[in-house]
């Protein structure tokens, strides 16, 4: 230990920020006044004084305990005052002083110090600890970007392992503590190790952010190089006056976008992406998306319309050419086109067809169509589930499209086509939105100028499509769309008016599809009767043009065959083309029968008949109900029993019947869902004709529903279940007195076959229903 400055008293300069080191020269700026005292009192003294770091650099004026107790004793080696009144000092550090005490305070600090140094021999080990530590700081500069390169230089040159440490100290980038700390460890081989193990930590450090550095710059590199080459690419097609690929469509884009005739904010926005695609690589994935959206934009008629022909006078012809009856339908539409005529703007109302399928729903949409000169357009509702399938999906998503509207439009090609929705009633609902209020918006004259699909982004104008939906049912229609819609009901043909259809539409339609206009082949009206009674049993016309359809191959294909002169299909040659018959006709030749009676349904599908079958069986009173019969329909069958129970005297069924036997009612076709109350007579008469071995009249239709009391009450569905008896050769129909007003809706001809009873209660029913009335019937009273 050396005792040169053993009990020397100096002055103190504390400083912030900064731990100076022996050996170490730097440059202080001064301009505390205490701090310019000290520095004064150096001046005149031997220039040495004592600098140490201030435990806490923010504080101004720092007491006795803010300041480190090790500090360095420097000489000062040059200073200048600046303008501000500060003072900047060279100092060069000298060797590490203990702060034995303060001697003064007032204007300055003054202290009296030792000298705390410690030399140690050089060993093997300390010279291997030395070169350790060079390396690593050799490492340390190249790695970090605030060390400049020549310090590694300077430092391989220092021999002595306290110098080494404390040089290497002064380089590093630390913090103010840790620096203090190297500073305050006196043994050198001791103040190396520490330094070591900083050196390798912080190389760590600087490598792992050295890489995550390279990456990013790796990453940014590529593109940039794109960027720039394909600038180059550029620079050179013009300097050769060729145009690049890219320029090419971005110009033929700009041409589109400009005939497009679009909407301000919807060319806005296409433009927008074309420069986004100007900026992008050619053959980015990005680029695809925003392509095919530019596109879309593009391609969509927004300001392309047909001219209507709004002459009442021609559409009328128009839709008498194309479809045969329907004079009532006809004639709704014809003052709905009025009415929009007169207020001079296809708004309002929405034109909604109801009824079974194949009976001209959608032919009359196409019809009104080309009566009007519109373009036509259809979708299905049905099953549709997903609010995206209609307002398509936002462009975030892969493979994103608009939905079926816009698409649609576009395949009009026109903005105000016809525009026919199949099976509004078909709509759903579920987790993935409402497709129903999506379909509003775009139905609703109030909204729909200003269309959102997610896809396009941009609103686009439907207010100029024509919507027309249809529905087998109205009341699974979503309530706010019925409100919006005009329902115009077709509930099925006639047998005459089938025969008409077939013989001026479907035969002549089918013919030529088939190529056989110009030969010889003729379905005599006899052969057509027969299809539509015994091959076909459905409201519309739908089967009837199908099987019509493969009458007509079998004549192309006789024809390509070579046979020769006319072909004719008759009544009686018809099952050998046609295959046996499918359907019986006529049950009213059929023999009457115990148990079973005759019923008349309404589906979707349009009017049925259907048949009720009773039986009695020794048992314990149980009723057995078969046939997939509903919950309605299960309830107005025991109603039906109880009314049995409660006047079996007057009926002549046995009082006690119920405790000996069982009754087992079937329905037949038993895989159909049958339900609704409407059954309940024909119910109440299959069960009596079970139990007075009565037979039922087989010519006899019946529908109503039932009470406890035996009040019959009225039903729906009445001009399509009369039409579906009428089809099947029924001669007398039984329903409710409170039904007799939707008679009127009844074709004449059809009347004119059947003999209609009203009736109020299940008594009259009796006499009506069974060939002869049980033994002991009271009669209404
Ligand atoms: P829907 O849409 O009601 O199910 P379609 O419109 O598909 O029925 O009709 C089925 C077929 O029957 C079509 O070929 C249609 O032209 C024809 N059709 C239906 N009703 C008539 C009619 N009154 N006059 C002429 N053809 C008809």
């Amino acid at each position: 230990m050396e005792n040169r400055i053993e009990g020397k008293i100096a002055p103190l300069l504390p400083v912030r920020d900064v731990v100076v080191f022996p050996h170490m020269v730097i440059p202080l700026f001064v301009g505390r006044p205490k701090s310019l005292n000290a520095l004064e009192d150096a001046t005149m003294k031997g220039k040495l004084l004592v600098v140490s770091a201030q435990k806490d650099p923010t504080i101004n004026e720092p007491t006795i305990d803010d300041i480190y107790r090790i500090g360095t004793l420097c000489q000062i080696l040059q200073m200048l005052k600046l303008p501000d009144g500060t003072v900047k000092v060279l100092v060069e550090g000298i060797n590490r002083v203990k702060i034995e005490q303060y001697v003064g305070i007032a204007k300055f600090f003054e202290v009296q110090i030792s000298e705390v140094s410690i030399t140690e021999p050089l060993t093997p080990e300390l010279e291997a600890l030395m070169r350790d530590v060079v390396n690593e700081f050799d490492k340390y500069v190249r790695l970090h970007p605030k060390v400049p390169p020549e310090t590694a230089i300077a430092v391989s040159n220092i021999d002595n392992p306290g110098q080494l440490a404390d040089v290497i100290a002064s380089h590093m980038v630390l913090k103010l503590p840790e620096k203090q700390s190297i500073l305050e460890t006196l043994a050198p081989s001791e103040r190396l190790r520490k330094i070591l193990e900083i050196l390798v930590r912080e190389v760590e450090i600087l490598e792992v952010e050295k890489k995550i550095h390279e990456e990013v710059r790796g990453k940014l590199g590529k593109t940039q190089k794109e960027y720039y080459l394909r600038e180059q690419l550029h620079a050179i097609q013009k300097e050769l006056g060729e145009q690049g690929e890219q320029e090419r469509e971005i110009e033929e884009y700009r041409e589109k976008i400009k005939k497009a005739r679009m909407p301000a904010a919807a060319k806005k926005k296409a433009l927008q992406e074309l420069s986004r695609l100007q900026k992008m690589p050619y053959v980015s994935a990005e680029a695809t998306v925003v392509r095919t959206y530019i596109e879309w934009l593009v391609s969509l008629p927004w300001a392309k319309r047909t001219r209507d022909r709004l002459d009442i006078g021609e559409v009328e012809k128009v839709l008498n050419e194309d479809h045969y009856g329907l004079e009532k339908v006809k004639e709704r539409i014809l003052e709905y086109l009025a009415t929009r005529k007169l207020s001079n703007k296809m708004k309002g109302q929405i034109i909604c067809f109801v009824g079974p399928p194949g009976v001209g729903k959608t032919s009359l949409g196409r019809s009104i169509a080309r009566a009007l000169g519109r373009k036509f357009v259809q979708f299905s509702l049905g099953g549709v589930r997903d609010e995206a399938e209609i307002r398509g999906h936002r462009r975030t998503y892969i493979g994103a499209m608009p939905g079926r509207i816009i698409q649609k439009i576009k395949q009009a090609g026109t903005k105000n086509p016809v525009f026919l929705l199949d099976e509004v009633d078909k709509i759903g609902v579920d987790f993935r939105g409402d497709p129903a209020a999506a379909l509003l918006e775009a139905l609703d004259p109030e909204q729909n100028s200003a269309f959102s699909d997610h896809y396009l982004e941009v609103p686009f104008d439907l207010s100029e499509v024509m919507f027309i939906t249809t529905a087998n049912v109205t009341h699974t229609i979503p309530r706010a769309l019925l409100d919006r819609m005009e329902v115009i009901h077709m509930p099925g043909y006639t047998e005459d008016e089938k025969l008409h259809i077939a013989k001026l539409h479907l035969l002549p339609k089918q013919m030529d599809k088939h190529g056989l206009v110009k030969y010889n082949v003729r379905v005599t009206d006899g052969a057509l009767l027969r299809i539509v009674r015994e091959y076909t049993r459905e409201a519309g016309v739908r089967n009837l043009e199908r099987e019509i359809a493969t009458l007509c191959r079998k004549a192309a294909r006789k024809i390509v065959q070579g046979a020769e002169g006319d072909i004719t299909f008759t009544a009686r040659n018809l099952s050998k083309f046609l295959g046996p018959p499918k359907y019986h006709y006529g049950i009213a030749e059929k023999e009457n029968e115990i148990g079973v009676s005759t019923g008349l349904a309404w589906t979707e599908t349009g009017g049925e008949i259907l048949f009720i079958e009773s039986v009695v069986m020794p048992g314990k009173g149980n009723l057995i109900l078969t046939g997939n019969l509903g919950d309605v329909m299960q309830e107005s069958a025991r109603a039906a029993m109880s009314y049995i129970r409660a006047h079996s005297k007057e009926f002549g069924v046995k009082e006690n019947f119920y405790e000996k036997y069982d009754v087992h009612i079937h329905v037949p076709e038993g895989a159909i869902p049958k339900d609704g109350p409407s059954a309940g007579i024909a119910m109440f008469v299959s069960m009596l004709s079970a139990f007075t071995k009565v037979p039922v009249r087989r010519d006899v239709a019946m529908t109503g529903e039932i009470t406890l009391r035996g009040k019959i009450l009225a039903i729906g569905g009445v001009k399509e279940k009369v039409l579906a008896a009428h089809r099947a050769g029924v001669k007398k129909v039984i329903m409710p007195v409170d039904n007799k007003k939707d008679c009127v809706e009844i074709p004449e001809h059809v009347k004119k076959d059947i003999n209609f009873v009203f009736v109020e209660r299940v008594e009259s029913v009796i006499k009506e229903a069974l060939v002869k009335e049980p033994r002991r019937v009271v009669r209404e009273k």
